[in-house]
């Protein structure tokens, strides 16, 4: 394990060319102080969970002195932002330190996210709030014991300088970990400029750096191309799972490597339904919850454009075809296990509707019907009076509940053992709005960060029943209704 001085660090970043980046420090903030440490980050980058204890932590990841080794810089993008290309964006207010090495090998860039103006800060103050890094790092720790590929967050500092957004904010800076900060955008970019020189350059970075099997491949931009696609199918197929929307899905905020990527108005559903709008200042619902999957392959279109000058339209246009079936694919595989199947296939879609459907109407709460699906009883007659409950059309529960049954009965399911493997599918714990914003409320109100870390560490492992932190998964209170997430971070 090391110390912060032996952290070792390097930034191949910085080392392309001086169009894609701006070096800068990042600026100041008084009297940083650690709201919350993540020992299982620090882990990644073989960090010694005891520097979090040392008076100048919190001043080195608040930007305000450097680690030995960091060469810290703004990357440059642009993006399209609810469908519009917005031609320069870049890091506004993180900060890309450089990257660290761990014992495995694997290199993780440290981003100081709040760290202070850029040149790419347009008209924004270059800060985070408390409210928003809170957010961010616990959705990001959240996805992340969810195994949903994200970005990770290794600590949060806050200050007391005052930050003006609707109303008057505390600074903070979370510090992101990624194997990369690549975006769609950072593509996009470039592609908009003319300078095809930088594209190639881009792309044999990311394929050396985090694709190195497509190195000497004579297709090798293609085949970036196509991982990308996989990935991001594979992604959006596991939001829809698990009821996520990630609510601002411009290209900028689309990672390259297909991570979950910069936390902002985000939510877990809680009854489902389908048009879910997790932003409010989302008016047209481009983003809305059911769109996700299509604004997927919208925004990989966007990436494909990006990508013309190296691969041929037809091909990228091939290459793009192949995201509707492993999207379709790993989303049946997903809803498969969460109903509990051991072998799922087309034939099973109409069971998944199904249950969707009456869910829909019903205002079922997501997560919690899916945790409690795990009891059913397959015996006939029985009438899983836990789950009927959960609705108001009980005829239509019974009728879905036989067809599962005989399902069930199809694979010779045994009770007590699909239910140990729903369990495992069907997460009992979720980031709900109302408990992170309690969390909030007690670190903004009374510099209590307790809540924070008691989250972290239940949401580390969602799957697991957690008997003394059963009433984390209690369903909404009616206040939760009334809470407004908008994009101001
Ligand atoms: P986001 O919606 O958070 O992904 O941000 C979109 C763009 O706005 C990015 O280029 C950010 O760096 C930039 N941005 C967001 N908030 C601020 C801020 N407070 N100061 C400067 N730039 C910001
Ligand atoms: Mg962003």
């Amino acid at each position: 394990m090391k110390k912060l001085d032996q952290l070792n660090f390097e930034n191949s970043f910085a080392r392309l060319p001086e169009t894609f980046h701006s070096r800068l420090r990042p600026t100041p903030l008084p009297e940083p102080y650690l709201v919350s440490f993540n020992t299982d980050a620090a882990r990644l980058i073989d960090l010694d969970q005891g520097e979090a204890l040392s008076a100048d932590f919190a001043e080195h990841f608040v930007g305000n002195r450097l680690m030995p080794g960091s060469d810290p810089l703004a990357m440059l993008y642009a993006g399209h932002q609810f469908g519009h290309y917005v031609p320069q964006l870049g890091d506004g207010r993180a900060i890309l330190l450089g990257e660290v090495k761990n014992q495995a090998g694997e290199a993780w860039e440290i981003q100081l996210k709040g760290a202070g103006t850029t040149p790419y800060s347009r008209s924004g103050d270059g800060r985070a709030v408390l409210r928003s890094s809170i957010r961010e790092y616990l959705c990001s720790e959240a996805m992340h014991g969810l195994g949903i590929p994200t970005t990770r967050a290794l600590c949060i500092v806050g200050s007391d300088q005052e930050v003006y957004r609707e109303s008057i904010e505390s600074a903070a800076v979370v510090t992101r970990l990624a194997p990369s900060h690549v975006r769609f955008g950072s593509f996009e970019v470039f592609f908009y400029r003319r300078q095809q020189e930088q594209i190639v350059m881009l792309a044999d970075y990311v394929i050396t750096r985090h694709f190195p099997h497509l190195a000497d491949a004579a297709d090798k931009y293609p085949r970036l191309l196509g991982e990308v696609v996989a990935r991001t199918a594979r992604l959006m197929a596991k939001w829809q799972a698990v009821g996520f929307s990630h609510g601002v899905m411009n290209t900028d905020n689309m990672s390259i490597l297909g991570l979950t990527f910069d936390y902002g108005p985000f939510g877990f559903m809680d009854a489902f339904d389908p048009g879910y709008i997790c932003n409010h200042s989302d008016h047209e619902g481009r983003y809305a919850y059911d769109q996700q999957p299509y604004i997927g392959l919208w925004n990989l279109g966007c990436l494909a454009q990006a990508l013309t000058p190296v691969i041929p339209v037809e091909e990228a246009r091939a290459v793009l075809d192949t995201y509707w079936p492993a999207f379709g694919q790993h989303y049946l595989e997903l809803m498969g296990a969460k109903l509990g199947l051991s072998r799922v296939g087309h034939e099973d879609a109409a069971l998944i509707e199904g249950l969707l459907d009456i869910m829909q109407a019903g205002r079922v709460d997501y997560t919690h019907f899916f945790r409690a699906l795990g009891h059913f009883s397959s015996t006939p007659g029985e009438p899983n009076a836990m789950l009927r409950d959960q609705f108001i059309d009980r005829p239509a529960f019974d009728a879905w509940a036989e067809a599962y049954r005989a399902r069930l009965h199809g694979e010779a399911s045994e009770d007590a053992e699909r239910k140990a493997r729903m369990d495992s599918a069907n997460p009992k714990y979720i980031l709900r709005n109302y408990l992170a914003q309690i969390a909030i409320e007690k670190a903004e109100k009374e510099r209590d960060f307790t809540e924070v870390q008691r989250l972290l560490v239940l949401l580390h492992r969602p799957f697991d029943e957690q008997p003394e932190m059963a009433h984390y998964a209690a369903l909404p209170p009616g206040w939760a209704q009334h809470i407004s997430v908008s994009c101001s971070s």
